[in-house]
């Protein structure tokens, strides 16, 4: 068991971060945070339980009106949640995290700037044991973000782009019946931050704003650089990173 770790997978948007956290979160039975999932469920189900208390606590501590309309407003622009915002969102999954006998997880999408990566540590007096960051031609990424395809109801992702130039060979991920989830028999549906024009602006935040979080890691000492150029085919490689670097022999 992979015990008191944490583990980020960084890299630009579409380098396919959700997709390898969750293969690795199965494999080593450690549970993977998306804070951009995270934020669309809030988006998508205000009144579930869990979401309608964080919502409660952002509207009064930050004076936000609509929560869900607010957050909907930056992320289908490309841009990013303040860090303020984000610390609640990290505060109420370690308050879960911190309950589980392995106190493990993988992070999805934080830290994505080095403010983040500072109040990460000084609220949570945590640190970061292993952060691989995928890297991944912008081409390609957009190609691959234009076909992607997102299960509405359980988030399951599906890719219509069959990708084989410049040494990626990426083949397309279709569910058995075309635009229905194989999971859960839901619509599948593009993301509205998955369009050209957005997908430019979440490439340009990432270059200005979360790409020096990688140097931040790498003077830590902790650090993998991946490329990942055959999609699922390469996941071999993640896994002995981890073997190698988070579980001791
Ligand atoms: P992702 O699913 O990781 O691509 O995230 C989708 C969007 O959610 C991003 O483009 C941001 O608008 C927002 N988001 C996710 N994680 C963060 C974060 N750590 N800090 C700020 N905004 C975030």
């Amino acid at each position: 068991m992979i015990k008191n770790k944490i583990l980020i997978l960084m890299g630009p948007p579409g380098s396919g971060k959700g997709s390898y956290s969750k293969k690795i979160s199965l494999k080593y039975k450690i549970p993977t945070y998306s804070t951009g999932e995270h934020l669309r469920n809030i988006i998508k189900s205000p009144n579930s339980n869990e979401n309608s208390e964080v919502i409660s606590t952002i509207k009064s501590k930050f004076n936000i009106d609509n929560v869900p309309s607010y957050l909907s407003n930056i992320i289908d622009k490309g841009g990013l949640i303040s860090k303020n915002i984000m610390d609640q969102l990290m505060i109420s999954f370690f308050s879960q995290l911190s309950k589980s006998d392995a106190n493990s997880c993988i992070l999805d999408g934080y830290p994505r700037t080095i403010e983040q990566a500072s109040s990460f540590e000084s609220t949570f007096n945590r640190k970061i044991d292993l952060a691989i960051n995928i890297n991944q031609d912008y081409d390609i990424i957009t190609k691959k973000l234009l076909g992607r395809r997102v299960c509405t109801n359980c988030f399951t992702g599906y890719n219509v782009s069959h990708i084989n130039e410049k040494g990626y060979v990426m083949p397309s991920l279709l569910p058995k019946k075309e635009g229905v989830c194989d999971k859960c028999g839901s619509s599948l549906s593009l993301r509205a931050d998955d369009t050209e024009e957005v997908i430019k602006e979440r490439l340009k935040t990432y270059d200005l704003k979360s790409k020096s979080v990688i140097d931040y890691y790498d003077k830590k000492g902790v650090l993998v650089n991946s490329e990942m150029k055959r999609g699922y085919d390469d996941i071999d490689i993640l896994y002995k990173i981890v073997n190698e670097r988070l579980i001791s022999i």
